[in-house]
């Protein structure tokens, strides 16, 4: 059976019942006050977070809604659109394998046998020849 979403006016709040098809329209009994709710269009609350002058999920469990999931915070501080902290963890760096390490530590040696070299054969510091006319 699908999920439906009903708005109870009195708590000011959204619910979800699963019901079939053939009776969705009518008006369900909110879980809260037992007032009966009508049916809102599916996920039209959803995209917000809910409570703090958006409409709160029923039963309220004191949790906040970020793009229909279940987030215990709200947003604070700058984050990028549609990102909750709860729900977008940064992910771990990638554990590189010992060949990858080898290769690093290989390039690595090159690179200051490289500039050691420049330094012994003491490269010479090209003059800057428009300065020339001072
Ligand atoms: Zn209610």
């Amino acid at each position: 059976m699908p999920v439906y979403e009903y708005y109870c006016k009195g708590c000011d709040g959204i619910f979800e019942t699963i019901r079939p098809l053939s009776r969705s329209s009518e008006p369900a009994p909110c879980p809260a006050c037992e007032k009966k709710a009508g049916r809102i269009p599916p996920t039209s609350f959803s995209a917000f977070t809910m409570r703090e002058g958006y409409p709160r999920a029923i039963p309220d469990r004191g949790t906040y809604y970020h793009l229909g999931k279940e987030v215990k915070r709200r947003i604070s501080g700058s984050v990028r659109m549609n990102e909750h902290p709860e729900l977008n963890k940064p992910r771990p760096k990638p554990v590189k394998s010992k060949g990858e390490r080898e290769i690093m530590r290989e390039k690595q040696q090159l690179r200051a046998k490289e500039e050691k070299r420049m330094r012994a054969d003491r490269v010479p510091v090209i003059r800057d020849r428009t300065r020339r006319g001072e």
